[in-house]
């Protein structure tokens, strides 16, 4: 499995809490994995994608070596790692989770200790029926235009319709503009969401940004009955990986 490589050469799992959308604030075990078939232009992961070589534009304009930054593992090499934590609470985040999903049915299967499963993914991957069975909760940040994306490339309505059938996932949107509400507004009604699987989060990765942005968004989801969520990790740890 290509799983994203920190500085000092070792995988990136790590033991924090949970930081955004409906479990926030559960300690967690993060497993966060790179390759992503997006490239956001705020992605807060951008060593999981943003190759040398590549023609893909980030607001950081910083490009990342692929052979550095991401480190092979097999499914039996990463779960003694991520049973290594006193934790039954296992995160798969990215980059895009969903392009390594067999992978990740392999994994899961080792770890029978880990009671709870989230699965952060961005919603345009059809799961397998094998895959929709492995997490408690599926976390889908389905990506508005402030991502500087074609539509077509984000907005997968076939994957989105059978995430939004299921009970365990929520929907997560990061908010940049108060004008990206009409765009939320439009998939809630044509995935006929109800407001409470609904979360809005600020884009910011750092606490002055997140502040400024959560002001305005907390009246928005008063108003208009959506959950909001803050980005805990960044407001204690600022842009750290692995926190
Ligand atoms: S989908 Fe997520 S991981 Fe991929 S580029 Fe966008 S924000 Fe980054």
């Amino acid at each position: 499995m290509k799983v994203s490589r920190l500085a000092d050469g070792s995988p990136e799992i790590f033991h924090t809490l949970q930081g955004e959308g409906a479990s926030l604030g559960f300690p967690a075990v993060f497993l966060r994995l790179s390759l992503c078939n997006l490239h956001c232009h705020w992605c807060d992961t951008p060593y999981t994608w943003n190759w040398e070589q590549t023609p893909w534009t980030h607001q950081d304009g910083v490009k990342f070596s692929k052979t550095e930054e991401i480190v092979e593992l097999s499914p039996a090499e990463i779960a003694p790692l991520i049973l290594s934590y006193d934790c039954n609470r296992l995160i798969l985040t990215g980059g895009e989770p969903l392009l390594q999903q067999d992978e990740l049915v392999k994994l899961t299967r080792l770890l029978p200790e880990i009671t709870f499963i989230e699965v952060e993914t961005n919603g345009t991957k059809l799961p397998s029926d094998d895959f929709i069975d492995i997490p408690t909760q599926f976390n889908i940040s389905p990506k508005l235009s402030n991502t500087g994306i074609d539509e077509k490339l984000r907005l997968n309505f076939k994957a989105l319709g059978l995430f939004a059938s299921l009970e365990k996932a929520f929907f997560k949107f990061v908010v940049c503009n108060q004008s990206d509400l009409d765009e939320i507004k439009t998939l809630h009604s044509k995935l006929n969401l109800s407001p409470d699987r609904i979360h809005l989060m600020p884009e910011g990765r750092d606490a002055e940004t997140l502040q400024h942005r959560s002001l305005w968004l907390a009246d928005i989801c008063r108003d208009q009955g959506y959950h909001f969520s803050p980005r805990l990790h960044v407001l204690l740890w600022g842009n750290e990986r692995a926190k």
